[in-house]
């Protein structure tokens, strides 16, 4: 009987051990706010060694830190596709999306967004001797896309084909070996390319491309993170936080 209850005691404190460092209850998550990020889009987010979140680096990430840092919690982060963002954070499975991400009227019937913290717009990348010098020279050019991006939309609206690829590297190489002869994509991105790569050239045409408005996404209602995210991006907006990681991030992601 002794023994069995020295076993129970244990077991107990045993138990109890694990808890504390798991964390049962839920404490754990509750001090993480999950992001889901696409890590290809560089300077906002793309895999290195040692990035401000785990093997992450870039603006997005360095902002998203901030925010969790902000209320007292830890930042983890998804990587996944582009696409699949919005759908998993309505299943629940990130708390927020933090990827360059453009508030668009279609996405904001499915998900809330944020304040604005980077203003971008589509441009075209096109190889230096290309004689494209306005969207409507698009005509009758082979375009590349990625998949899910605004750039894909900004060109199905104008109504040209195109060729969708699933990450802006693989539609970069297709124009570097000549088989397409323009990639639509976000500005900050497109320099970032156009720097790693020879012969390549950014051309702008504001006329056809609004201007894009980055946000981070919740799920639709959920106020209570959403002031958490906005308190923190209004102060990092006020501060110069933001410029700072843009002019940060922009040089080093050039230098590379
Ligand atoms: N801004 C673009 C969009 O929202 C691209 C974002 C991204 O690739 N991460 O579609």
């Amino acid at each position: 009987m002794k023994k069995a209850t020295k076993f129970l005691t244990m077991t107990l404190a045993m138990v109890m051990t694990v808890c504390t460092l798991t964390a049962c209850g839920g404490a754990a998550k509750g001090n993480t706010l999950t992001f889901g990020t696409n890590a290809e889009f560089p300077p906002f987010e793309y895999v290195t060694s040692n990035g401000a979140i785990g093997e992450y680096d870039g603006i997005d990430m360095a902002i998203a830190k901030q925010i969790a840092e902000d209320n007292g919690m830890t930042a983890a982060m998804e990587n996944m596709e582009f696409d699949s963002l919005l759908v998993a954070l309505q299943n629940g499975q990130i708390d927020a999306v933090i990827a360059g991400m453009t508030a668009t009227d279609e996405r904001k019937e499915t998900v809330d967004f944020s304040t604005p913290y980077y203003t971008a717009t589509q441009v075209m990348i096109v190889r230096e001797d290309s004689d494209i010098t306005a969207a409507t020279d698009m005509a009758d050019k082979k375009i590349c896309v990625i998949q899910g991006y605004t750039g894909e939309i900004c060109v199905q609206d104008m109504g040209y084909t195109y060729e969708a690829f699933k990450k802006g590297t693989e539609a970069v190489m297709e124009l570097v070996n000549g088989k397409c002869d323009v990639v639509v994509i976000d500005s900050a991105t497109a320099k970032k390319y156009v720097g790693d790569n020879e012969g390549l050239k950014i051309v702008e045409d504001p006329g056809a491309f609004e201007s894009e408005e980055y946000a981070i996404a919740v799920q639709k209602g959920n106020t209570e993170l959403l002031d958490k995210i906005n308190k923190s991006i209004d102060k990092m907006l006020a501060d110069g936080t933001v410029n700072e990681l843009a002019v940060k991030y922009t040089e080093e992601a050039t230098a590379e």
